[in-house]
């Protein structure tokens, strides 16, 4: 038995199959991975926008190494002294007057940002949040219910009420879903799972001129969008506008779990003692892994990095698919980066992972790419050298 069919058949045995994965990983470095054969593997996924810069990063090691021995956990009827430290650098760059609440996942964040609208609208009655068709929020009752998409909400009725659903990027769609018990619109300044669709600056812009008019709160999910990935802090920097939330998880631990809800002035004071809480949100541990992370960003201009290296790699991929009829679009934002295919686009998937290349199929054709932000032009160039060659390689132009 090879090293890969002893992990696959225990994890077969013994795992709940909510995923079908693919290759065994045992070690990582930077953008790159190695399976448990010993393959090396360009890492364009990043544990879908997780390790956000990059696999085993020195200065994140030593961050959680180091409070590891000096302690983990504590529970929240206690401070400690990084919470509000970590608190601080997400409001400084989000907020004046903003305040956090710590958690441990983007559902969970979601959840916060849903419980916090709905409190703040319970004297007025509301309770209502208009989400986009094609969004995704996560798994919990709640969020799936908020994620636009039948696929995630199937088998699971009765779904929780106080959900409705617009169209993204259609404006006059979410003016007609909004009701007399709407109190917040919930949405992706840059649709992940649906496919890497960025919202149009006039859609946000105007979903924040909505939100004012009818004294209703706007939400960001920005737990894929968010942690410099856009190349900016966070997605709805990019639009002139500020949401009165935000939702944070993925890239914000480099790979630890945590997430965050961001509240603006507004909101801030919403939640008192009582209302909300988590066992595991906000450790000390939880809270040097993300430090060090938003230290890492900014010292090693990581946000110019997204940015300049999206656009390299955008462009790079537009020449390097023009022989491909199939392909219809290259977009993005950063390094967000989607290829819309007219067909599925898992075999490409799979053809591009036997040349050494990580990414994932979204909504069935897009392909998406989402590698860390420490990821070089070189890499880049080269990745885009494997999708061609991986396109060339489908049954349909062998
Ligand atoms: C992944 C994701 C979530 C859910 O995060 P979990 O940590 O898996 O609960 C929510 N919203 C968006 C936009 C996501 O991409």
């Amino acid at each position: 038995m090879t090293a890969t069919e002893e992990i696959v058949q225990r994890h077969q045995t013994y795992v709940m199959s909510t995923y079908a994965p693919t290759l065994a990983l045992v070690r990582g470095r930077g953008a790159r991975v190695w399976d448990a054969e010993g393959r090396e593997y360009l890492d364009f996924l990043a544990g879908i926008a997780v390790t956000s810069i990059g696999h085993c990063h020195p200065r994140l090691v030593e961050a959680i190494r180091r409070q590891a021995g000096r302690l983990i956990h504590v529970s929240n009827i206690f401070y400690n002294d990084l919470q509000p430290r970590l608190a601080e650098a997400l409001v400084r760059r989000s907020f004046e007057g903003g305040r956090v609440f710590l958690c441990n996942s983007g559902a969970e964040a979601n959840e916060g940002l849903i419980k916090l609208a709905r409190l703040w609208g319970s004297a007025s009655g509301r309770y209502e949040v208009v989400t986009m068709f094609n969004s995704f929020h996560g798994r919990t009752l709640a969020t799936l219910t908020a994620t636009g998409q039948t696929k995630v909400q199937k088998g699971f009725e009765p779904l929780p009420i106080g959900f409705r659903y617009a169209k993204f990027n259609d404006l006059e769609s979410v003016r007609a879903a909004i009701g007399e018990r709407t109190v917040a619109v919930l949405v992706e300044a840059v649709q992940g799972e649906g496919g890497i669709i960025p919202a149009q600056p006039e859609f946000l812009q105007g979903l924040r001129a909505l939100c004012d008019e009818r004294n209703l709160l706007l939400l960001c999910d920005e737990v894929q969008c968010g942690m410099g990935r856009t190349g900016r802090w966070f997605g709805w920097q990019h639009y002139g506008i500020e949401p009165d939330a935000f939702s944070l998880a993925k890239g914000l631990g480099g790979g630890f779990p945590i997430g965050a809800v961001v509240a603006g002035p507004r909101l801030a004071g919403q939640f008192q003692p009582g209302h909300h809480a988590t066992t595991f949100g906000g450790t000390p541990l939880a809270c040097a892994a993300a430090l060090a992370v938003i230290e890492t960003i900014e010292a090693k201009g990581l946000l110019e990095n997204a940015a300049r290296v999206g656009e390299i790699f955008m462009d790079a991929l537009r020449t390097a698919l023009r022989p491909f009829p199939f392909v219809r679009e290259v977009r993005g934002k950063g390094l967000m980066v989607g290829v819309e295919l007219d067909r599925p686009a898992r075999p490409l998937q799979d053809e591009m992972m036997k040349r050494g290349l990580l990414g994932l199929a979204t909504n069935v054709n897009i392909l998406r790419f989402l590698p860390p932000l420490i990821v070089t032009a070189a890499q880049a160039r080269k990745a885009a050298r494997i999708v061609k060659a991986a396109c060339a390689a489908l049954p349909e132009n062998v």
